[in-house]
């Protein structure tokens, strides 16, 4: 796979010996390829990430891996709130008001390649593989709802389509047996697990909501259905404790 390495960005700081852990995927919300270069690449703008895929597959490295680029701003993930240090990001050109408003093949086969490469090289689990709204969900919706993650192979991504009803089933029965009995707190609870930020969500049913749409759209490519979300995060709490890599 071909990085150009034309353009560089000096938005970027140390990683302070952070283990690489996290791949967060981005949508760059400007009009084309050249826009988003000059923005991550513009000392003004205090943004960038590590690496840029164009419309017709082009993969841009503007920050090396081993630096901390600045991609994910105040986000939180598995009770890290510098996550900038442990992950790697990578922009997409799109935006959803823009002529560049479909995610194109091209776009998204170099994106599984680029993913898979940082995958291995970094050991990152697949549950690791993750959307800016899964680490920002009360302030940002990228990569979107139409973000094709079931394209992903099961290999990279962690699925859980194929987890059964009776083994959702035995989920809520653990949580019952230890006195977490209403929906809302197996929610909370179980989003806590996965690694989402609950800090707030408890008290606060504006950012619940916030937080559970963030979840929806990542999972379910659908509204706020509050029964069917609760249903998949079951699935995928078996999945996710089931799955060591
Ligand atoms: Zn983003």
């Amino acid at each position: 796979m071909k990085y150009i390495n034309k353009y560089k960005s000096l938005n970027y700081n140390s990683r302070k010996n952070s283990k690489i852990k996290l791949i967060i995927i981005h949508y760059t919300a400007l009009q084309n390829t050249e826009d988003a270069i000059f923005y991550l690449c513009n000392k003004n703008k205090k943004v960038s990430s590590h690496y840029l895929v164009s419309q017709n597959g082009k993969i841009y490295n503007l920050v090396k891996d081993k630096f901390r680029a600045w991609h994910a701003g105040q986000s939180f993930w598995q009770n890290i709130t510098d996550v900038n240090s442990i992950s790697i990001g990578i922009e997409l050109d799109y935006s959803p008001y823009g002529k560049n408003n479909k995610f194109s093949p091209k776009m998204i086969n170099a994106l599984k390649l680029l993913v898979n490469k940082i995958q291995k090289k970094y050991k990152i689990s697949k549950k690791n593989i993750l959307a800016h709204s899964d680490v920002s969900p009360f302030r940002k919706i990228d990569p979107g709802k139409n973000f094709p993650w079931k394209s992903f192979s099961s290999n990279s991504v962690l699925n859980f389509d194929k987890v059964k009803d009776n083994d959702a089933k035995i989920i809520e029965e653990w949580f019952n047996k230890n006195n977490i009995r209403s929906k809302k707190k197996i929610i909370i609870f179980g989003l806590t697990l996965i690694g989402y930020d609950t800090r707030k969500v408890n008290r606060n049913s504006k950012l619940y909501k916030k937080l559970i749409n963030a979840y929806g759209k990542r999972y379910l490519n659908k509204k706020y259905k509050i029964k069917l979300i609760y249903h998949v995060l079951l699935k995928h709490l078996f999945k996710f404790m089931l799955t060591k890599d």
